[in-house]
């Protein structure tokens, strides 16, 4: 099995790296074609300069993750068939096992695996937020918040990951060969306690929210939100002008803790009726049930990977075959949790372009709710905004759109709303 392993993984990483590749340059070269001249629909709304900003932009972007691909290409082959993480494990398991005990080594090594990855890849996130993100003027973050932040995230990692971990470690030498059930049971748990505690407990660390103060824009929000029977716990508005100049908005929480949270850079860029129109587009994601669609889908991929890890993590060869010698007397959870993560998405690569798909036609679902439930010229007016804001491209290419774009290019989503 190890051989076969080694082969289709090896196949798998080069065909998907062949595809990246091939739809990068068809967009590289798409966008530069078009560089110089506004398509006609837009010609009459948006100016050159923005245009070509924008191109500017998507292929900066595109330029630099082609960098990211070679890196994270080596990245993985080197912590696999190259003898990273074996090596990793070696020096963790003879350091810590005598001394920590079986389950101290396991956190070890995931602890040792998560704190080089993020070393690694933070001259990435530096360059792209202080590079690119700055030289395009979209950066708002200042080196102190960038640190505090990482910083942060690392505490949290350390006050949830590390007892999650445990747990699952627990349950994995436990639980029988049936583990990966249970396992599931609490990976299920804490994603739906994440949905609850998120809004209230995780995103105030990073971020302040106020109640919208703007009398006007809140009875306009309050009387589309009667009209489409949506009842939420409150209206906020998030100072993600703080880190960067992109708006959004969304709807955030289960059931009645559910609470609708504007980014104050939206705001600022909007009128009150076409803030009106994003949220009854936002609205129209929840009528249609699209975020509990997407909780089901995750719940069901994640029950058929732990099966398939269950089945798995007890073949020697799917630790060989991925460059990793089996410990013969400590437990191989943590190694088999670590192989599957690294290896999984070279396979779920090739399923992006279904999920694209799938998240496009909800996009033009909750377009379709907002243009019957607000002024569909508004919505409209606001896309277009936003796109010029975000630099976002108007003209991508055909096929890179299709497989990787969750939300439809500007073009077709425009001449599918009624009122454009
Ligand atoms: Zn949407």
């Amino acid at each position: 099995m190890a051989d076969l392993l080694t082969a289709a993984f090896v196949a798998a990483l080069l065909l998907s790296v062949a595809l990246r590749l091939w739809l990068a340059g068809r967009q590289v070269r798409h966008v530069a074609r078009h560089r110089g001249a506004v398509p006609a629909p837009f010609a009459a709304s948006v100016p050159l300069a923005a245009h070509q900003r924008a191109a500017d932009y998507t292929l900066a972007k595109l330029r630099f993750g082609l960098v990211e691909l070679a890196f994270g290409s080596a990245l993985l082959l080197g912590w696999t068939l190259l003898g990273g993480l074996d090596a990793l494990n070696t020096l963790l398991r003879n350091a810590v096992l005598p001394r920590g005990g079986a389950l101290a080594y396991q956190l070890a090594l995931l602890g040792g695996f998560a704190l080089v990855g993020t070393l690694l890849e933070l001259p990435f996130a530096v360059y792209q937020t202080f590079r690119i993100e700055q030289q395009f003027g979209f950066n708002r973050m200042t080196a102190r918040l960038f640190i505090v932040d990482q910083l942060k995230a690392l505490a949290l990692m350390v006050v949830v990951g590390a007892p999650l971990a445990a747990l699952v470690l627990w349950i994995m030498g436990r639980a029988g060969s049936l583990w990966w059930l249970w396992a599931w049971g609490v990976w299920a748990l804490f994603n739906l306690a994440l949905m609850v505690l998120y809004p209230t407990l995780i995103a105030p660390l990073f971020n302040t929210f106020t109640p919208l103060a703007d009398e006007a824009l809140r009875g306009r929000v309050q009387a589309l939100m009667q009209r489409c029977g949506f009842a939420a716990k409150g209206l906020f508005v998030m100072d993600g002008s703080r880190r960067s100049a992109h708006g959004n908005a969304y709807f955030t929480g289960l059931g009645a803790a559910k609470r609708v949270v504007f980014f104050d850079t939206l705001l600022a860029k909007l009128q009150p009726a076409e803030v009106e129109a994003v949220l009854a587009h936002e609205l129209g994601h929840f009528k249609h049930r699209h975020v509990t669609q997407r909780v089901v889908m995750l719940l069901g991929f994640s029950l058929a990977a732990l099966a398939l890890l269950g089945w798995l993590s007890g073949q020697s060869g799917f630790y060989v075959g991925l460059g990793v010698r089996p410990n013969l007397s400590a437990p191989n959870d943590a190694l088999a949790l670590l192989l599957f993560m690294l290896a999984a998405p070279v396979f779920s690569f090739f399923a992006q372009p279904l999920l694209a798909a799938l998240s496009r036609r909800h996009e033009f679902q909750a377009d379709a709710y907002a243009c019957a439930h607000a002024d569909g010229a508004e919505l409209a007016r606001a896309l277009l905004k936003l796109h010029e804001d975000n630099a976002s491209t108007l003209t991508p290419d055909p096929l890179y759109a299709r497989a990787y774009y969750s939300h439809p290019p500007a073009a077709e989503r425009l001449a599918a709303l009624p009122a454009a």
